[in-house]
């Protein structure tokens, strides 16, 4: 996270554990003779920082970031909504699973698929409030372990910025996911030692690998049975810091290929593949368990819900607007509890909200149109594009 003290930016993940200690007992110190001010800039391109400040936990002799305990109800939701001290976020996560410790900067969550059978029906009935548009999520329970793993790598991705976009700003999408490995801990164990990311420099998979990330495009590098063996299925794995290169082929069986989530039914071809894998016990090779794929544009690496999504996404880039694209939460620290799809932030600070309207059916547009009017009445700009006018011609747009 990125802090903001007497205007000068401290990007702690880029301090070691012992220089972050030593910055925050020095800010400790300094607020006990004066009113020290500490925000967070997880919503700079909104202009929004929460105030913050250190805390100091006499039972472990540790300094920690908090919200500003005053006004600490309102000042959560000013966070980003992917901010890890913006509180609905938290409670977010926490029903499919993915907790979040404030003292360690670290997201725990239990992949084992040994305990899918054990999972708790009641818990199922959250996820259909989540934003996935991903529908095929939306009917399986949150503690399927296919399901946490799409919603973890989306944390990820939001953790390290993922999702949103600066013209001037460098993507590194390997480095970021890596980065975010180091905030995870999956079954105990820290991410980062289990992950594998395809790239273009060579690694071999070990035995401790468990989660695969590679770039997938399933127009050039579509996922093909094995001529030998038809009871596998042949993964090509492209590099993420190169995405037309192959970086690797995996080779998974064929029944755990079926049962994967790889959305064919979306127009989107590019994006991330993720393979987890498990050992029976701890002195065999993990094998192969799920597959998912998330769609993502290909030239910034955010995840997007629908082939218009990406139509729209790819112009704003075009374009050279800032902007995000939410992947978990609503938008809550615009006051909006509406979920839109991507919020554009234009000339002046001007704030205008996207929605990509893909569907038909009457329900659908009335809510559509309730939005509408919510998103005007909170002073912003509301676009709404249903896929068939023209973007170039579209200056409402263009102008932003
Ligand atoms: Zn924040």
């Amino acid at each position: 996270m990125r802090l903001k003290c007497k205007d000068v930016i401290y990007d702690l993940t880029k301090l070691t554990e012992e220089a972050r200690t030593k910055q925050f007992a020095i800010w400790h110190q300094l607020n006990k003779k004066e009113k020290l001010e500490i925000f967070c800039c997880c919503n700079e391109m909104a202009n929004i920082y929460p105030p913050m400040h250190v805390r100091y936990l006499s039972q472990t002799d540790k300094y920690i970031i908090a919200n500003h305990s005053l006004k600490q109800e309102d000042d959560r939701e000013l966070h980003d909504s992917s901010c890890p001290y913006n509180n609905t976020f938290r409670k977010t996560l926490n029903q499919i699973g993915i907790n979040y410790d404030e003292e360690k900067d670290m997201f725990s969550v239990n992949l084992s698929t040994k305990r899918k059978k054990a999972a708790n029906t009641s818990e199922s009935s959250s996820t259909s409030s989540y934003r996935t548009g991903t529908r095929a999520t939306r009917n399986m329970a949150s503690t399927d372990p296919m399901n946490r793993l799409y919603y973890l790598f989306l944390t990820m991705l939001e953790y390290r910025r993922v999702e949103k976009y600066t013209p001037e700003g460098s993507r590194n999408l390997k480095g970021r996911i890596w980065s975010a490995a180091e905030h995870v801990q999956v079954n105990r164990k820290l991410l980062k030692d289990m992950l594998y990311i395809a790239g273009t420099d060579e690694k071999k998979i070990n035995k401790k690998i468990q989660l695969i990330v590679g770039w997938g495009n399933k127009v050039t590098h579509e996922p093909d049975p094995d001529i030998k063996f038809p009871h596998l299925m042949r993964i090509p794995l492209l590099a993420l810091d190169k995405r037309d290169q192959l970086s690797i082929e995996v080779t998974i069986s064929k029944s755990v290929y079926n049962k994967g989530i790889c959305f064919d039914h979306l127009d989107v071809k590019t994006g991330y593949w993720l393979i987890w894998k498990e050992a029976e016990s701890p002195d065999d090779w993990p094998k192969e368990k799920e597959i998912v794929f998330v769609p993502a544009d290909e030239k910034t690496g955010i995840p997007v819900e629908s082939g218009l999504e990406l139509k729209m996404l790819a112009h704003l880039v075009q374009k050279q607007k800032s902007f995000k694209k939410p992947l978990i939460q609503n938008v809550i620290e615009l006051d909006l509890d509406l979920r839109p799809d991507m919020v554009v932030y234009g000339e002046n600070e001007k704030i205008a909200i996207i929605e990509v309207a893909g569907f038909e059916d009457d329900a659908y547009r009335e809510k559509l149109e309730w939005k509408r009017k919510k998103y005007l009445e909170k002073g912003y700009q509301y676009l709404q594009w249903e896929g068939k006018s023209s973007l170039e011609e579209w200056d409402e747009l263009n102008n932003l």
